[in-house]
């Protein structure tokens, strides 16, 4: 059965390559969006979702089995991988309507999702936040600011954490509200990061009107659910990225022997110890796919794959730009660039893992606290 199943995903995946991606943001968005689609219509999307929401409900060794295969090729990222965040959000705690309404079209492109949790005065303090959404008849009345929202430009729905109780009811004052970006009252703004490009925006909320129906689980109680958003998070949604830097840490064994520095006993340790780190975050994933098809929520054990893959990931584009030498400085456009610029931008790109998706010191007490049952740091009182 899993060397048939191995077949049949190198048959489609060969049977089905969509080519190089379009330069404009807007096509390549439309190209992303048609190679999601196409997963879910053959049936290869979503490996641990039920087939009853589009996914292929899939044992532990034939979801190891996709990841490895799509690892080794280049295919399309999905428009939205939001919705490998609220997806598992809303069948865990949504209704059978949102799950009807989100679900499919999320994991088809249709719905690019994004995360409206962080704002400015609340990041890692996230039990601080401030968006107010009142209930006036069947809708919220929301009003406040989200920042660092990812992909923000381009996306169409909202997940995001708004206060319902009173202002310093922290966590227990905290609703899952589901917001359409396209309502009256939302302003979405760029903001330039260190590459040149802006993957990151603020959002606007002023008077914005929700229907209750958008409401996911009880009406303060958001902050448990919010726990099922960032397991997932940290864990199922960064599987398939993981398993992605299988072939990346072979490509850098090329840029390494492309450069001749493969002899160099220096860059040899550190290619060795990449090795070791990209192997451990294969042995980690598995151990978190099998806890989630155990029926378990990913948890607080869930930092530390977080942990490894943001900072091998730094680790890794540090070593490719020593690698490449002063090479690596010149414009993308220079002849002599070393592979377009491709791994200057992942360096710098990459200082933010250990900021995203809650910050390695957060990850650290996390584990500390809750996974080695250390003691409890009495500065913090429920951090992202
Ligand atoms: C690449 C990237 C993508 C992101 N995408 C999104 C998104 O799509 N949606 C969204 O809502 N947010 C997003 N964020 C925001 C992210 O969740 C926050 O940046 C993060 O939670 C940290 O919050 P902060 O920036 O306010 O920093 P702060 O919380 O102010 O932290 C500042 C520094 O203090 C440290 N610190 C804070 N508290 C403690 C503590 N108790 N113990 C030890 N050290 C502590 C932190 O580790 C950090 O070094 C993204 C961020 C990045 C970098």
């Amino acid at each position: 059965m899993t060397s048939d199943f191995r077949s049949s995903v190198q048959s489609f995946l060969a049977a089905n390559d969509p080519g190089k991606p379009p330069k404009d943001p807007l096509e390549r968005q439309a190209w992303q969006r048609d190679w999601a689609s196409l997963l879910v219509d053959e049936g290869f999307a979503a490996p641990s979702w039920p087939n009853r929401w589009g996914g292929m409900d899939l044992s532990l060794s034939d979801q190891v089995i996709y990841h490895e295969e799509f690892a080794k090729v280049r295919r399309p990222s999905h428009p939205g991988p939001g919705i490998f965040v609220v997806g598992p959000t809303i069948i865990a705690h949504g209704t059978d309507d949102q799950r009807g309404r989100f679900l499919r079209p999320g994991l088809r492109g249709d719905i690019v999702w994004v995360q409206g949790f962080s704002e400015p005065e609340a990041g890692s303090d996230l039990p601080s936040l401030r968006t107010r959404a009142e209930l006036v008849g069947d809708e919220y009345v929301v009003s406040g600011q989200k920042t660092w929202t990812t992909n923000a430009r381009h996306a169409d729905w909202l997940f995001s954490l708004v206060r319902t109780g009173s202002r310093e009811s922290r966590q227990h004052g905290i609703s899952y509200l589901l917001i359409d970006l396209q309502s009256a009252g939302v302003t979405v703004r760029p903001l330039r990061d260190m590459t040149g490009g802006a993957s990151f925006c603020e959002i606007f909320l002023d008077n914005v009107r929700v229907p209750t129906a958008n409401l996911v689980g009880a009406e303060n109680d958001g902050w448990r659910i919010a726990r099922t958003s960032m397991g997932h998070e940290r864990s199922t949604a960064g599987v398939a990225q993981g398993m992605r830097y299988r072939r990346i840490v072979d490509e850098l064994y090329d840029l390494a022997r492309e450069c001749g520095r493969n002899t160099d006993p220096g860059v040899r340790q550190r290619l060795a110890a990449v090795e070791i780190d990209v192997r451990l975050i294969a042995l980690n994933n598995m151990r978190t796919l099998a806890s989630v098809l155990d029926g378990d929520e990913p948890g607080p054990v869930a930092s530390i794959g977080r942990l490894m893959l943001a900072e091998f990931e730094k680790r890794l584009h540090e070593l490719a730009v020593d690698i490449s030498g002063p090479a690596a400085l010149l414009d993308p456009a220079d002849a002599h660039s070393v592979q377009r610029g491709r791994w200057v931008r992942g360096f710098l790109a990459t200082r933010a893992s250990t900021i995203g998706a809650g910050t390695a010191e957060i990850q650290r007490n996390t584990i500390a606290e809750q996974v080695l049952g250390l003691p409890r740091d009495e500065t913090t009182t429920g951090a992202k």
